[in-house]
């Protein structure tokens, strides 16, 4: 596979395993795997820090203007800082949404996500991918599963990791991130028309890894 440069998008809801089965697929692949929730994550960040209303503004613009955002060795950096964990709670989880519904962050993340995919082969997740970021990426799914099943999986993990969960908010959550980012006026969620559709409810990690690395060629 040496020469040949592809783009594989992959987009899809909240906690459909779209971070975990990317990461994997670039393992397998030898690629690089830019998660851009990460980046709506990071930006989310930065704005709760800084004490920014959810809406445009000066502040906004200026603020977005001197941040930069970067993935390294598995690590996603903010202005140099490695912000891992500090972009995986629940209220950065709704800022993230919040501010992803915004112009001005959108642009400015999309022209950097598009750089990111230029150069060399890269999976890249999130809910826009295939519609507008990389239109004309060579592989392109839509990965779902009920949102039950979602929230399952995110309360396991939630449980797993030591942190108290209430299944029954999770899925409230959950439910309600959808209908934020399927119903937003800039790229919504949505399956690309060439986009093929892998619903996971019932398939393992490794079964759609084995999937989409079987149709790459690899
Ligand atoms: O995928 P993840 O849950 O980390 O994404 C966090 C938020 O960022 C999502 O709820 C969504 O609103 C936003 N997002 C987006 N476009 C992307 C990736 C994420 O709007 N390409």
């Amino acid at each position: 596979m040496s020469e040949r440069i592809f783009r594989i998008a992959i987009d899809g809801p909240s906690g459909a395993g779209k971070s975990t089965i990317a990461k994997a697929v670039a393992k397998r692949l030898g690629i690089d795997y830019i998660d851009t929730g990460a980046m709506y994550r990071a930006i989310g960040l930065k704005m709760l820090a800084k004490g920014l209303p959810m809406e445009e503004s000066p502040a906004l613009t200026e603020m977005l203007a001197e941040t930069e955002i970067d993935f390294d060795s598995g690590n996603v950096f903010l202005d140099g800082e490695i912000v891992n964990d500090r972009i995986r709670t629940q209220e950065v989880s709704k800022a993230a949404s919040d501010c992803s519904a915004l112009g001005s962050v959108r642009a400015k993340l999309v022209e950097l996500q598009r750089k990111m995919g230029q150069a060399k082969s890269v999976i890249m997740d999130g809910r826009d991918i295939g519609t507008n970021v990389l239109t004309d990426a060579e592989y392109k799914y839509f990965l779902t599963a009920t949102a039950e099943e979602r929230a399952l999986r995110r309360h396991k993990e939630m449980l797993e990791k030591g942190q108290e969960s209430d299944l029954a908010k999770v899925l409230e959550q959950i439910v309600e991130r959808d209908h934020n980012d399927s119903t937003r006026a800039l790229n919504p969620l949505r399956k690309a028309e060439d986009a093929e559709e892998i619903d996971s409810t019932n398939m393992s990690i490794e079964q759609v890894v084995d999937y989409i690395c079987g149709k790459v060629g690899a």
